[in-house]
């Protein structure tokens, strides 16, 4: 066993290395996770400083305090090994069974002990992903705001409370100068129609309306009894007032995928929306996709409909987004989004402007199914599951004790509602949907059984391992009773997936002589018959079949010539390995490793423009000429970067590096239960200049697109830099 290791105060050595600051404030709130967190930090900064004691050093290398996952700090999901000692992640590396991370990778059939000593390899993001876990800064109580929205102001209130409120609407407010009489809807009164008769019935005759084989008035006296229920009984194509809820997510998974659709779709709502290419540019999507980059504005601008109740999570449009200050703009709108609740795991940049936040779960204490990706040969699917234990308050849904998570909001708001697919017999008799795991742990025995061979069953030594990898895990996530009752004859298949992160076939398997083994089975167009087929919403004129390059232009296909004068610099992103998200600024090692980033320009330009390196310069545009983000609580946040001239660019272009320039996160003041808690401006560095990108001149509130991909436009906006007086 190893030593008991001692946990320390804040402000000791290994805290104030990191520079946490205000360390003492935070950890003095129990809103906050660093109340819960002194003896993890601890324990990192002896590992991350090289001073683990040999027998804390050989605890690293057994088979029971490695435990495989699945990594989220890009969307990779890499397999990881997460070293655990006494219940801290104290070091990642990769997971060799897992072909992300190595090639070739370890089979299944090779034993625990030995891949507990083979390290593969992954990025320092991937690295660093348990300070993200052991971040200060995130929370771990419901927090409601008391202040205007966006204004930093917060009390923490029971869990129960909020699902209440949400659920039932009323004066929610009243406590805050000026929405003393502002009644907000709650989700029972949203969720209108519930008979999934009528349901089906109304959608088959809209069907019918859109063929022009039913008039509105027909369908108004055929279905004159629930005409209440619908947005706008004369638009019948709005749909119920159901889908006045909106729930847009930023980066989701497969398990939580189909947890949250459980929800939605038992709820009735068409408004569920994913962020489609905001992060990685056109890569993936055309056309249909284009509509979830105007979830924020549409909100605003109540078209085609006003909606009543937004949820959002895991997602920061307010950052992420091309001149996403239009988001924080229809963020703060209560005529048009009178309830807004988050899930996050932070204050963050966009939660911050939500009325209530729910803490997440980080991923390393939770599920999800990463899938694969098209480049990978090898059949896999890794499995992300809890391997350290949450900060999280505890709260009780349907009788059963949780740490806070997303998941505990589907099935609090369940509970209230009453919706069908939750609770007792969810599944079938004697088959409940109360805890994550009562889902998730059916979708690894599926993964256990998939294809045409099951896995085999844990031998009795891997259960054993299995067990005391989980020790240190309380009950509210793992009770082995519990999760063998749940699993039944599957167990220890179960336990055989989960041992080893996930399921991945052999290399051997993965080809068939120098061919591929796993076929792309689909046809590969080069001309999309289907994208063609599709219509501009905009313009009424048919979208590019085949691959061509296209200007930017506004959404009614004008390009927008007016700004690019007396802007001369083409505004790009990109990445460095150490950033890229806006969540990896929560990672200390990266943070410490990348304090801030620069405006990266040719020499060329530099010498043109007289700038130097480190001169402090602004980044504006037509669109944004004071070259800031207006928050809309009082304060703004300049564009304001360091030079740095680089022969690796080609002249005329400027970039930044993604993940810096926050004004929350961890970055801001906020007051928490009377607590000031101060941002650490270091959480601020850098530049993050979004807020620069176009604005499209018809619509006026929200970001270009890139008509060809279906993505918002990235690459397309002209800025100039101005010098900033030092
Ligand atoms: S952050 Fe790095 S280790 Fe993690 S998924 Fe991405 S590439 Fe893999």
């Amino acid at each position: 066993m190893a030593k008991k290791l001692t946990p320390v105060l804040a402000g000791q050595e290994g805290l104030s290395r990191r520079g946490f600051l205000n360390f003492s404030a935070i950890t003095g709130c129990s809103a906050f996770a660093a109340s819960k967190m002194s003896f993890a930090q601890d324990l990192i900064a002896k590992a991350e400083a090289g001073q683990l004691g040999e027998e804390e050093l050989y605890e690293l290398a057994k088979a029971e305090n490695t435990l495989y996952s699945a990594c989220l700090n890009c969307n990779t999901g890499c397999g990881i090994k997460v070293k655990v000692i006494d219940g801290v992640a104290v070091k990642i590396d990769g997971n060799p069974y897992n072909p992300f991370t190595l090639n070739p990778h370890l089979p299944m059939t090779e034993s625990l002990d030995r891949a507990a000593r083979v390290d593969s390899g992954i990025c320092p993001k991937g690295q660093a992903g348990h300070t993200g876990a052991y971040d200060p800064w995130r929370i771990r109580k419901v927090l409601k705001r008391t202040g205007k929205r966006g204004e930093g102001k917060w009390q923490s209130i029971p869990f129960a409370q909020a699902m209440d409120e949400i659920a039932n609407g009323g004066k929610l407010f009243a406590h805050v100068p000026g929405e003393e009489s502002r009644v907000v809807t709650g989700m029972k009164e949203i969720w209108s129609l519930r008979d999934p008769k009528v349901f089906a019935a109304m959608s088959e005759d809209v069907e019918l309306i859109r063929k022009k084989k039913l008039t509105v008035a027909q369908f108004k006296t055929k279905h004159a009894a629930n005409l209440h229920h619908l947005i706008d009984p004369e638009h019948p194509d709005f749909g119920p007032k159901n889908n006045q809820f909106v729930y847009m997510w930023g980066r989701k998974k497969g398990g939580r995928a189909e947890f949250d659709a459980r929800f939605t779709g038992a709820f009735g709502t068409a408004n569920t929306h994913g962020h489609t290419t905001v992060c990685q540019g056109s890569l993936y999507f055309a056309s249909k996709a284009i509509s979830e980059q105007y979830v924020g504005d549409s909100c605003a601008d109540a078209y085609p409909y006003g909606i009543k109740a937004l949820f959002s999570y895991m997602g920061a449009p307010t950052y992420s987004l091309p001149a996403g200050q239009t988001q924080i703009e229809a963020l703060t709108n209560l005529d048009r989004i009178p309830l807004y609740f988050a899930s996050d795991i932070t204050i963050g940049t966009t939660s911050m402007y939500a009325d209530y936040i729910i803490p997440d779960l980080h991923y390393m204490e939770r599920w999800e199914f990463m899938g694969s990706h098209p480049n990978m040969p090898v059949k896999v699917q890794p499995v992300r599951q809890p391997v350290i234990a949450s900060p999280n308050e505890v709260v009780t849904v349907f009788g059963e004790e949780q740490p806070l998570s997303i998941e505990a909001v589907w099935l609090g708001l369940a509970e209230r509602l009453g919706l069908p697919g939750f609770g007792k017999d969810a599944f079938g008799p004697g088959q409940d949907l109360r805890r994550p795991d009562d889902f998730y742990l059916r979708m690894v025995a599926n993964v256990a059984h998939d294809g045409k061979e099951s896995v085999p069953d844990a031998s009795d030594k891997d259960l054993e391992i299995f067990l005391k990898g989980r020790k240190h895990l309380p009950k509210s996530v793992f009770n082995v009773n519990r999760w063998q009752a749940i699993c039944g004859a599957s167990w220890k298949k179960v336990v055989y997936v989960l041992n080893h992160g996930g399921r991945f076939d052999t290399q051997e398997a993965s080809f068939k002589g120098d061919m591929v083994a796993n076929k792309w089975g689909k046809q590969v167009n080069l001309y999309q018959e289907k994208t063609w087929k599709a219509k501009d919403a905009f313009t009424g004129k048919h979208f590019f079949g085949l691959a061509r390059f296209v200007p930017i232009v506004n959404v009614m296909g004008e390009e927008p010539t007016a700004f690019m004068k007396g802007h001369d610099l083409h505004l790009v992103t990109q990445r460095d390995v150490r950033m890229t998200k806006s969540r990896t600024i929560a990672n200390s090692y990266l943070s410490s490793h990348m304090p801030e980033n620069a405006i990266i320009i040719h020499t060329s330009d530099a010498k043109r423009l007289g700038l130097r390196k480190g001169q402090k310069v602004k980044v504006v545009s037509a669109t944004n000429p004071k070259g800031e983000y207006d928050l809309k609580n009082g304060k703004t946040k300049a564009m304001i970067g360091k030079v740095l001239p680089t022969e690796t660019i080609r002249p005329g272009i400027v970039t930044f590096t993604l993940g810096h320039g926050h004004w929350a996160t961890g970055a801001a003041d906020m007051t928490v239960d009377g607590t000031v808690i101060k941002g650490d401006p270091k959480r601020g560095g850098g530049i993050h200049a979004n807020a620069a990108m176009w604005i499209d001149p018809y619509l006026k509130n929200t970001c270009m697109i890139d008509k060809v991909g279906g993505s918002v436009s990235f690459y397309d906006t002209r800025v100039k830099l101005v010098k900033v007086k030092a």
